[in-house]
This record gives structure tokens, sequence and C-alpha cells, in this order.
């Protein structure tokens, strides 16, 4: 594929792009094959691991567990070992890098000493995992000066302002497109080809509270930056990956599987949204908001043909379902009453409750009798559900019959194919049903691109490959 003239390449780098010298020197090869002919702007996630070690810490320190400093200590000494193992300890970029790291780590020794003492608050470990991406960015920005090139550090709870859902906070965009073209805007201006590199993963609110973006941020905050820009350069985003894209299965479930090559953001989303771990969900709707062409690609073979890209196109080729994906363990909740259930009111009760709890719904579906309302939530979330229901002043009554199921699968059937293609639900059921896969629920998405599937899990494997053979490789 014959590569377009974008003038502003966002890439972002995960963990793994990010920890030993065999890594950065990867890095720095993928950025000089679009340097030539593009501004660049770097988004680095957190180094390898890092952002686990980060939420452990803020656990022990709610304990005032001694193990605290001992992780404070390996902190150290991973982020000490990457300076000293890829900048030159003859280059002023190395004491920089250095001297940024003690100064950190004291903050977060500091921090800890803090929630030993208070109630210990989700704000507050959003500030302490935000360190992650501070320092490894950081370390980028020092390392490229180091062999050569200008780069500038860009700390993201400068320009990305996000709602305070702390944890998982989301962007506002509007206000965030004036900081970063404030902040960012003359650097990418100035003739200097200057690399930006800016911190993934967090933002902050209005009141200057770090937050962030949810597991696999960093994802997010490359699509804003490129949002951003949109409207003034060409902008492309690279993501890249471990893998070389997006698969229409799972590999770790399904016999056989092929590369996405085109994908729209729509079926992108669905399949993000429906178990595949490649992206962050949301970064496709803010890629998808200013039709922003994105690319995921394998970190190590960079120039390679195998990837995927991204775009408004729904590429509606012969297969009707591109891609069967899952979630594994979802826990299924039922909750039935005579006719309750379809008095007005109670489903935006029902739905108001879990959302002000911060529960995710990952499908719902209603009889048509309205007698009950079935829906999927995370597996993790199910005992915080059983008893906000079972507390609830309404759902707690005896009039409601509220069932947990936890053995539960969930499949997506994904494919813009789908759109206005009669006989698609037919043909999964029957399949599913020759099969003796038992299905407990069904839910379309609005989009029409996807059909859900909900059934015991212990069918699951054995429904995605006869749904595979039946539809994505019957060629
Ligand atoms: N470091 C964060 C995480 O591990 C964000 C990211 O990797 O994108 O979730
Ligand atoms: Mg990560």
């Amino acid at each position: 594929m014959s590569e377009k003239k974008h003038s502003v390449v966002v890439m972002k780098f995960g963990g793994s792009c990010l920890q030993d010298a065999k890594s950065f020197e990867q890095t720095t090869h993928n950025i000089n094959l679009y340097k030539q002919n593009n501004k660049i702007i770097i988004v680095a996630s957190a180094i390898k691991g890092i952002t686990d070690k980060l939420i452990n810490f803020y656990h022990r320190s709610c304990d005032e567990q001694p193990e605290c400093e001992s992780i404070l200590e390996d902190l150290f000494i991973t982020h000490q070992s990457v300076i000293k193992e890829i900048i030159n300890d003859k280059k002023p970029e190395y004491k920089y890098a250095i001297d940024f790291l003690q100064n950190n780590m004291e903050e977060l020794t500091q921090l800890g000493r803090v929630i030993g003492l208070i109630r210990p608050s989700v704000d507050i470990q959003d500030i302490i995992v935000s360190y992650g991406e501070k320092l490894s960015t950081f370390i980028v920005t020092q390392y490229l000066n180091s062999i050569g090139y200008k780069s500038e550090f860009v700390s993201s709870d400068e320009i990305i302002r996000t709602d305070d859902n702390f944890g998982r906070a989301l962007p506002i965009l509007d206000e965030t497109e004036l900081l970063v073209r404030d902040r960012v805007g003359p650097i990418l201006e100035s003739s200097d080809n200057i690399i930006v590199c800016v911190t993934g993963f967090y933002g902050s609110t209005k009141d200057k509270k770090i937050t962030t973006l949810g597991r696999g941020g960093s994802d997010l905050t490359a699509a804003i930056m490129a949002y951003c820009f949109q409207p003034t350069y060409n902008c492309k985003v690279i993501y890249w990956k471990d893998v070389n894209g997006f698969l229409n299965a799972d590999p770790r479930i399904a016999h056989k599987t092929a590369l996405l090559k085109n994908i729209s953001y729509l079926e992108a989303k669905e399949l993000a949204f429906f178990g595949s771990k490649v992206l962050h969900p949301v970064c496709l709707d803010v890629n998808e908001k200013r039709e922003i062409p994105s690319e995921i690609r394998p970190f190590e073979d960079p120039e390679s043909n195998e990837f995927t890209i991204i775009t408004k196109e729904i590429v509606k080729d012969d297969k009707i379902i591109k891609a069967i994906t899952s979630i594994q363990k979802i826990s299924m909740v039922t909750i039935a009453s005579g006719t309750m259930v379809s008095l007005p009111g109670t489903v935006s009760k029902l739905f108001s409750l879990l959302g002000d709890n911060n529960v995710n719904i990952i499908f719902i579906s209603q009889s048509s009798s309205e007698n009950n309302i079935t829906f999927g939530i995370d597996y993790e979330d199910a005992m915080k559900v059983s008893f906000l229901l079972r507390n609830s002043s309404l759902f707690g009554k005896q009039w409601f019959n509220i069932k947990i199921d936890h053995e539960i699968s969930l499949i997506a059937v994904i494919g813009a194919g789908m759109l206005h293609t009669p006989g698609v639900a037919g043909k999964i059921f029957s399949t599913l049903g020759e099969n003796n896969v038992n299905v407990m629920a069904i839910a379309q998405g609005s989009s029409e691109l996807n059909i859900t599937i909900i059934i015991e899990r212990k069918d699951c494997t054995k429904a995605i490959n006869v749904l595979y053979d039946a539809f994505v490789n019957n060629s």
C-alpha cells in the first residue's frame, strides 16, 4: 500500500514498545519512517507493567502496608535501568531523566504517606497511576534528544480536559481542542521539526484534578490529539501494537482467524466493545467524529502490508459477517415481575440506579410481554449489582424477582453486510440449534451491524467455531 502524505502523524506507543534498548531502537526506527514527510506527535503509555504496579502501590498505601516501600524501590529501579540502558550517561539528558525520576519518586512516596492517613479515594488512585505515563514519556523525550532529535515533553493534564468520572473519565472535546491547539500548536508550527511527546492515559478536570481515561486509555489520548489538529492538518493515527491489527475472531478460541485489513469505524467499535482488546473503544468514536484515518500496525514490522486500516467507508464485501467476537465472562441479570416492569419509569429507574453506581451495561433485552427485563453486566460487577438491587427501595420489594446468572458468555456477530440482509438472525439460530447451543437471550444494536447472542459459557467455544464456519470461513 502506498503511503499517502499526511501532515501530522500521531503515533501511540504502548508499554511494550518502551521497555529496553531494543524496543526504544524500534520506536525510533518507526518514527523515522514517517518523520521525513510529517510532523510527529508521540503518545506514550507507561513502561510495560508499571500501571499495575502503581495500582498495587495505591492499594497497599491504603492499607498502610510495608510492602509499599519495596514497590517504590522496584518502580525506581525499573525506570532507572531503562534510562541507563538507553541514554548515554555523558549526555545532559541522562541527568535530566534521572533527576526527573528522583523528584517524581519523592512525590509518590509523599502521596503514599498521605493515603495512609486519609480515606482512600479514586481521585488519589488516578494521581498515582498517572506517574507511569509521566515518567515513560519524559524518558522518551530525553532519549530522543540525546540521540539528536528535537523533542518536547507535554504532560496531558495541561491539555486534556475531562469530566470527573475518575478511573474512567471521558474527554470534553471542545475544551480540550482549545487547550491542545494552544499548547501544542506552536510546537508543531515551529520550523524545527520538533517531535511532540505527550503523556497518554490521563487528563484533568476543570479544577485541575488528574483523571485517567480507563485501562488502555493512551489510545484515546492519541485519537484526541489527531481530533484536535484535524481541522488544520491532515492527520492520521498509527497505533503500534504487538499484533497486526483486528482479527475476525479471537485466536485463543477460534481454530481459524484472519486479519481484517479494511474496516469501518462502526465495525471496529463493535469489535472493540464486544471483547476485542486491540483498541480502547472510545478512541474509535473520536477518530470517527472527524474521519481520521487510523491504522493498527505491528510495532516490530512497521513496513508490513499486514495491518488494519480503519476508515469511514463500510466495505460491504461478499461476506455478510466480518467477525465474530465474544466476552467470555459476563453475568446476566433478569428482573421479572407480573406487570411492574412495564410500569412507566421502572426501566429508567433501573438504569439510573446502575449508571449512578458506575455499572457498565453490556446488552439489554426486554421480552415483548414486558414482564421481565434482562441485561448483561461485567462479571466483576455482579456482586455490586446484586447488592444495589436487593437494597433498592423499589427493586428490593417482593414483587420483583431478581435472578443473576454467572456462567454466561456473550457472542457478537459483526458485519456491515447484515444491513438490510434478511435472514441473518435466522441462519445464526439454525446454526446454533443444529449444534445444540441454547440461546438464552438476543439483542441487536441499532446500528444493525451486530447481533448479540447470550449463551451458557460452556457452549462458547463451540458456538464461535460453528458460526465462524457457517459465515466467515465458507468461501
Ligand atoms: N498504562 C495504562 C494502562 O496500562 C494506559 C495504556 O496503556 O494505554 O492501562
Ligand atoms: Mg499499557
